[in-house]
């Protein structure tokens, strides 16, 4: 396996780890997704909790928020 720089920080590996997501050579400190601000992360992230859910979740805070601003109007 030949030396690679860290695709987040730079450094030059010599055992590099490749993302499974974005495939990028990585250093053991950014192996992780979450460690390299992984491109694919927010995928990962909809993946894991489900989009529905995501969309769902969202939905209710801005409606929430919308309430409490009329409230603030009334008083
Ligand atoms: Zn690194
Ligand atoms: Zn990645």
């Amino acid at each position: 396996m030949k030396a690679e720089n860290c695709a987040y920080c730079g450094d030059l590996t010599d055992m590099p780890f490749h993302c499974n997501y974005c495939k990028d050579p990585f250093c053991s400190e950014h192996r992780l997704p979450e460690e390299h601000r992984c491109v694919k992360l927010t995928q990962i992230r909809a993946k894991k909790f489900g989009e529905r859910k995501v969309i769902r979740d969202q939905g209710i805070g801005k409606q929430s928020g919308f309430k409490k601003f009329f409230r603030r109007f009334k008083s």
